[in-house]
C-alpha cells in the first residue's frame, strides 16, 4: 500500500484575507476506495438475504394493498390462523398472485423503449461525474427534465384529450406491470453480470468480490454503458424509475377519482410532495452525477432490479395504500404535513446546493454569509495519478458530516403522514430510508476514509457529528 506524505491545509478565504493553516500528515492511498473487494461470510449470507427477500417483500405488499386493503399483518394472519398453513398459503398466493398479461408487457416494454429513446435523442447538457477510482471522468446527457415534461405531457394528452387510456391505466395494470418489471429487472441483473465479464466498459473500474451472490447484488461494473453516453445507472436511476414515479401517483390519483368521485387533499399533499422531490432531481440531475448512487455504488442487483421494480413499487406504496383507504386531512394536519414536508425540502435542497456550490467554485464562496471553511484534499487514483479535491466544514456540512439525510428524512416522513395512522404500511418508507440512509453513512465513511485518509479523520475532528448534531 503506497504511502506517501501530503499536506492538509486547513483554508478560510476571505475576497481580502486568506488564513491558511498547514500541518503534515501521512495519507494512506486506503485500497477500500470504491466498492469492497474482501467480503466476509457474513456480508455474503446478508447478500443472499437481500436478494431471496426484497422481490418476496415487494409481491408482498402488492397483495397486503390489492387484497387485503393494505393491512400489511392480514396475509401472514390469515396463514397463521389457518388450520393447515401450507394450504392456506397456497390458496393465498392462487387467489392473489398478480397474473402474467401481454397487454401490461407491452406497455411496459413501450415505455421503457420510448424512456431510451428520449434519453439517448433528447437534446441534452454534458455534466460530469465525481473521478472514478481507475481515474475516469465520464460525461453523462443531462435531459431528465425535458423527459420528465414531455412524458407526463404524453401521458395527460393522451388520457385526457385523446382518449387513448385512462388515467389510470398503470394502477389498472399494476399485477401485471410488476411482472414485466420483474422480468426485466432479472433480466438486467443478469446481462450486466455477463456483460461485466465479457464486454466491460471500462474494464479497470471493475471490482471482483470472490463471491457470485455478493458480485449479483452490487454489481462489478462501474459505469457499464452502450457507446460513449448510454449510461445504465443514470437511465435505469432516472428514466424507467424516476420519471415513473410521479406518474404512478397521478394514475393512482385518478383511480381514487374513478373509486369515490373525487381526489381526497391526502393525495393531492402527497402528490405534491413527490412531485417535488422529483422534479428538484431533474432539474438538478447535473447534481445527481456527484451523488454515492453515481459515484460510488457499481451496477448490479442492487440498482438493475431496483430501478426496475423497487422503486416504483414501494416508493409509491402510499399513493397505493391511499386509493384503498381515502384519508381527509383536516386543515391543521395539512398544515403540519406540509410544514414538515416543505422544511424538509428546504434542509434537503439548502444542504446539497452547499456542497454543489463550495466544489464548482473551488471553495471560493460564502456559506450563510462567511467565506466557505474548507478541508484541501488530495487523493491517488488507481492510475497513479494524483487528483485533488475539497471537503466543506462550515455551514450545514459544519454541523453534521450528512445533513442533507436530515431533510431527506423530513420529507420521506411528511410523505408516510398524508396517509394517517391507521396502518403501518404506508410508513414503510421512512423506516427504509432511516435504515438506507443510516446504513449509508456508514458506507460513505468507509469510501470517503479509503479516498481521502488522513484528510477525511481530519475532517472528522473538525465536524464529529455524523447526522444529527449532538446526538449522533
Ligand atoms: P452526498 O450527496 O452527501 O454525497 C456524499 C459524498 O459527498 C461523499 O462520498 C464525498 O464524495 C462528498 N462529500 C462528503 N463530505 C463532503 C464535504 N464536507 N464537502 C464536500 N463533499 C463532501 O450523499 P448521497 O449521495 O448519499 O445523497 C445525495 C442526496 O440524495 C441526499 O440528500 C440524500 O438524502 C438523497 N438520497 C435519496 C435517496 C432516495 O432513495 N430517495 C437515496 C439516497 C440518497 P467525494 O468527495 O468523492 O465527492
Amino acid at each position: 500500500m503506497a504511502v506517501q506524505q501530503r499536506k492538509t491545509v486547513v483554508t478560510e478565504t476571505t475576497k481580502t484575507e486568506t488564513t491558511t493553516t498547514t500541518k503534515n500528515v501521512d495519507h494512506q492511498v486506503g485500497k477500500t476506495w470504491g466498492r469492497d473487494r474482501d467480503v466476509s461470510f457474513g456480508t455474503i449470507l446478508i447478500s443472499l438475504g437481500i436478494l431471496v427477500m426484497s422481490p418476496i417483500w415487494v409481491l408482498y405488499t402488492y397483495i397486503s394493498c390489492n387484497g387485503y386493503q393494505c393491512a400489511m399483518s392480514a396475509p401472514a394472519l390469515e396463514i397463521y390462523n389457518a388450520p393447515d398453513a401450507l394450504v392456506a398459503l397456497k390458496t393465498l398466493l392462487a387467489r392473489e398472485l398478480p397474473t402474467f398479461s401481454p397487454y401490461a408487457a407491452r406497455l411496459f416494454f413501450t415505455w421503457l423503449t420510448f424512456q431510451a429513446v428520449l434519453y439517448a435523442f433528447l437534446p441534452a447538457q454534458i455534466g460530469y461525474g465525481q473521478r472514478t477510482p481507475a481515474g475516469h471522468l465520464l460525461p453523462y446527457k443531462v435531459n431528465g427534465l425535458l423527459a420528465w415534461f414531455i412524458s407526463h405531457a404524453i401521458y395527460a394528452a393522451g388520457g385526457l384529450y385523446f382518449g387513448w387510456w385512462k388515467l389510470s391505466i398503470i394502477h389498472d395494470n399494476w399485477g401485471g406491470l410488476l411482472i414485466a418489471a420483474n422480468a426485466y429487472g432479472y433480466f438486467l441483473t443478469f446481462f450486466c453480470y455477463i456483460k461485466a465479464h465479457l464486454f466491460p466498459s471500462h474494464a479497470a473500474d471493475r471490482k471482483f468480490s470472490g463471491s457470485f451472490i455478493y458480485d449479483l447484488l452490487m454489481g462489478i461494473e462501474f459505469n457499464p454503458r452502450f457507446g460513449k453516453y448510454f449510461d445504465f445507472k443514470l437511465f435505469h436511476n432516472g428514466r424507467p424509475g424516476i420519471v415513473a414515479w410521479t406518474m404512478i401517483n397521478l394514475s393512482f390519483a385518478a383511480a381514487q377519482y374513478q373509486k369515490i368521485g373525487y381526489v381526497t387533499n391526502s393525495m393531492i399533499l402527497l402528490n405534491l410532495l413527490h412531485a417535488t422531490y422529483v422534479l428538484d432531481f431533474f432539474y438538478n440531475e447535473d447534481w445527481y452525477l456527484r451523488t454515492i448512487d453515481i459515484a460510488h455504488d457499481h451496477f448490479g442487483f442492487y440498482l438493475a432490479w431496483g430501478d426496475s421494480v423497487w422503486l416504483p413499487w414501494l416508493y409509491t406504496l402510499q399513493s397505493h395504500y391511499l386509493v384503498r383507504n381515502p384519508v381527509d386531512l383536516t386543515p391543521v394536519q395539512f398544515g403540519i404535513i406540509f410544514t414538515i414536508g416543505f422544511t424538509g425540502y428546504f434542509i434537503f435542497r439548502s444542504v446539497n446546493h452547499q456542497k454543489d456550490i463550495v466544489r464548482s467554485t473551488n471553495g471560493e464562496c460564502m456559506i450563510w454569509g462567511k467565506p466557505a471553511k474548507v478541508i484541501r484534499t488530495s487523493f491517488v487514483t488507481s492510475d497513479g495519478k494524483t487528483h485533488k479535491s475539497l471537503l466543506l466544514c462550515s455551514g450545514y456540512w459544519g454541523l453534521s458530516r450528512h445533513f442533507n439525510y436530515v431533510g431527506d428524512l423530513l420529507i420521506s416522513l411528511a410523505m408516510c403522514m398524508t396517509c394517517g395512522t391507521k396502518h403501518l404500511l404506508p410508513y414503510f418508507y421512512i423506516i427504509y430510508m432511516t435504515i438506507l440512509l443510516l446504513h449509508r453513512i456508514q458506507r460513505d465513511h468507509t469510501r470517503c476514509k479509503g479516498k481521502y485518509g488522513k484528510y477525511w479523520e481530519e475532517y472528522m475532528k473538525v465536524v464529529p457529528y455524523k447526522l444529527i448534531p449532538y446526538v449522533y
